[in-house]
């Protein structure tokens, strides 16, 4: 019986890991360049984690979560999204106490939703994120923005679009509430079930339907930017200023931006890839200012601004967008033994080899020369070394460049010994990683 994966899962393999593993190096190093520094949090947490944070209006807390008991008894959820986690741990591992703030941190890993599967929407999905909690600033909003804009161009996307809001802060969040829900209270009796829980719980998320009938109403509805304090909106032009000298060049306003996470304040916005060759799927990846994330779930009064990116969306972005040929990752060398003797020679070869760092495939069955260069050339490596009897009796062994066939003779020490000693142009190709 043939066993299937689950529902809006998906497996990445072969070239398609090569690729993702470009889009997370990438990810990271882009991150550590900032100064960011890698957390790993559990998949797992106690759902009340999720639903103090991402909230109890949300959809993802309403309907999405993957939520079980545990064989204890305890109430237990596969995260929907990271900032949660990172939040968590640094509120149980008191990692603000003593350390420069902003505490800067990096995530790459999988998140869980069950959503309907479709083009860009999974229920496991990889995030590469970042958080910044502590000493808030416009600069560092612009900042956070900036670095999801700059990782997105280094990936040679060519129209990176962010889009952005400002929810305002707490005056401005209770003067636009009320007046959402005099709108809204005109209609609510024929919008849809979750819109009407919206209206108690979070009237800002009815703006986020997607119901067709109830998008039309909520198009009508009330501005946010017709709410915003004089503070709030300073802020926010402050930040919009500054993301130029951040090297955000293209940036549009949408002031109905919510986003889908409760506990966002202030500045949001979302990274926006438009190209008529590519299925619309939606936003890359998108952040937000949160001023009490962290408070609300025990941690100090810490303010932060974090992003997240949705790799799957990235890589079928960058698959069908940017790439024009497989991921180059070549094996170094692929080592032709002929015989008992030279598989000996070969696997001395081949572990020093990988001792300094070289990749190396070898073959442990007999085969002929022919069938050896047969699989040397299928392997992708960069060069080939022959190994027969006489090879051995002369010490004098055949490295052949497989990308033009030029061949070259080397001594056993050329390999075994302390350093490589082959000719500059090889080790040049060798290096050229
Ligand atoms: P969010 O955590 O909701 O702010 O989402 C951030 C990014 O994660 C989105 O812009 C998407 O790229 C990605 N994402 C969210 N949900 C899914 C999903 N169900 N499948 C694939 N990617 C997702």
């Amino acid at each position: 019986m043939q066993i299937n994966p689950v529902k809006g899962t998906h497996d990445i393999y072969n070239e398609e890991s090569k690729e993702y593993s470009l889009l997370i190096n990438q990810a990271s190093n882009i991150a550590e360049r900032f100064n960011y520094v890698k957390m790993t949090t559990p998949i797992l947490e106690s759902t009340n984690l999720f639903v103090r944070s991402v909230g109890e209006s949300s959809d993802i807390v309403n309907k999405e979560m993957y939520t079980f008991l545990d064989k204890g008894g305890r109430s237990l959820t596969l995260r929907p999204e990271v900032t949660a986690g990172i939040m968590r741990s640094i509120a149980t591992n008191k990692l603000y106490a003593n350390a420069e703030l902003p505490l800067k941190y990096y995530y790459v890993g999988p998140c869980f939703r069950y959503e309907r599967p479709q083009a860009g929407r999974y229920r496991q999905f990889h995030q590469f994120g970042i958080e910044a909690v502590g000493n808030p600033s416009a600069q560092l909003d612009a900042e956070t923005i900036s670095l999801g804009y700059l990782y997105l161009k280094s990936l040679k996307f060519s129209n990176v679009k962010v889009v952005i809001n400002s929810l305002g802060d707490e005056e401005t969040r209770i003067n636009y509430r009320n007046a959402l829900k005099q709108y809204f209270s005109q209609y609510i009796e024929n919008m849809c079930e979750d819109c009407k829980r919206r209206f108690e719980t979070n009237p800002l998320r009815i703006l986020d339907c997607k119901v067709p009938e109830d998008n039309e109403i909520a198009k009508n509805a009330p501005k946010l930017s017709d709410f915003l304090s004089d503070n709030a909106r300073e802020y926010f032009d402050r930040v919009l200023n500054l993301l130029k000298l951040f090297g955000v060049d293209n940036i549009v306003i949408d002031n109905s931006l919510v986003r889908g996470l409760d506990y966002y304040t202030g500045v949001v916005w979302e990274y926006h890839i438009s190209s008529n060759d590519a299925t619309d799927v939606g936003a890359i990846g998108g952040g937000g200012h949160y001023k009490n994330l962290l408070k609300e779930i025990g941690g100090p009064d810490l303010e932060g601004v974090g992003l997240a990116i949705g790799l799957e969306r990235a890589h079928y972005l960058w698959s069908t967008l940017v790439k024009k040929e497989p991921v180059d990752n070549k094996l170094d060398f692929y080592i032709a033994p002929m015989g008992d003797n030279a598989l000996e020679v070969g696997i001395k070869f081949a572990t020093s080899l990988r001792e300094k760092g070289y990749s190396v495939s070898i073959p442990y069955e007999n085969k002929s020369l022919k069938s050896l260069l047969k699989s040397a050339s299928k392997s992708n490596a960069k060069f080939a070394i022959i190994i027969g009897d006489e090879e051995i009796n002369n010490d004098n062994y055949i490295i052949k460049d497989l990308s033009n066939g030029v061949q070259t003779n080397i001594k056993f020490n050329d390999i075994v010994g302390e350093q490589l000693n082959l000719n500059n142009e090889i080790i040049e190709k060798l290096n050229n990683k």
